[in-house]
């Protein structure tokens, strides 16, 4: 099958190769090294084949948001070599569908109940999954994550579930034109990081900070970010709010 590159996908390649270079900037600035800090494409609304675009560029770490999405473009995506996050808000009533989909980690577990109903699910298979703990960082009430207060505390919970690994935090960054702000968030991200490594928990990972977006990355990556989730900067502008996205539902755009 021949495939075309339009030109629209070779900016894909540009777009990551710009994202590399802000990275390693933001590394430089902060005395970091470039290679402590992956890029997770976040892929929500791209289509499989723009997707495959830059797997086969080699950047193969994805995410998706919904498991309806990550369900319908799962065939398409199988026979390129990839790593697959789940970044959205978890719905117990989807675990089910997540896991025939090859997921690696999942960023978002943010409450014991959906821990349980993984445990639940993969123990049985003798399976086990990544997990990192979203914690909600910018007190909004339209994003999930367990409370700053509540961080240790589940942690030790889902450290007691043999079928999750736990290797850090993830946090979204408030959205707020004061860098200040959203400089906090991710300080505070930080903080609870070192704060956990502090209770020395057995089994409990605490190396990855998932943290940064297309607009927010730089401050991520000075304050310790090892992931940085990239999607509207290498893909464009998507059609949806992010609201849509990170809604209960998820069904009303608005
Ligand atoms: C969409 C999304 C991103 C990427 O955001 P952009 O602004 O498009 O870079 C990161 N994290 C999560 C949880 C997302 O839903």
């Amino acid at each position: 099958m021949v495939e075309h590159l339009c030109v629209m996908d070779e900016h894909v390649i540009e777009n990551i190769a710009a994202i590399r270079e802000r990275i390693r900037h933001a590394c430089e600035a902060s005395g970091r090294n470039a290679g402590e800090v992956k890029l997770l494409l976040a892929v929500k609304t791209v289509p499989a084949e723009r997707i495959k675009i830059a797997l086969r560029a080699g950047y193969t770490l994805i995410a998706e948001n919904k498991v309806q999405e990550l369900k319908d473009k799962f065939d398409a995506l199988k026979e390129t070599p990839h790593t697959s996050h789940f970044i959205g808000h978890l719905q117990t009533n989807k675990i089910k569908d997540l896991l025939k989909c090859n997921v690696a980690c999942v960023q978002s577990l943010d409450r014991l109940e959906l821990a349980e109903k993984l445990q639940q699910r993969l123990a049985p298979e003798g399976k086990t999954m990544e997990v990192l703990i979203q914690v909600n960082t910018s007190n909004e009430e339209s994003k999930f994550g367990v409370h700053p207060s509540g961080v240790a505390e589940l942690v030790r919970q889902v450290a007691q579930l043999d079928a999750l690994q736990i290797k850090g935090l993830m946090t979204i960054g408030l959205f707020s034109a004061a860098a200040d702000k959203v400089r906090a968030c991710f300080r505070m991200l930080k903080n609870i990081q070192q704060e956990i490594i502090a209770l020395n928990i057995p089994q409990v990972d605490m190396s990855e900070l998932s943290m940064g977006m297309s607009g927010d990355l730089e401050m991520a990556v000075e304050e310790g970010a090892t992931i940085v989730r990239v999607g509207t900067a290498v893909f464009g502008q998507r059609i949806y709010p992010d609201s849509y996205y990170w809604n209960e539902k998820g069904n009303q755009a608005k």
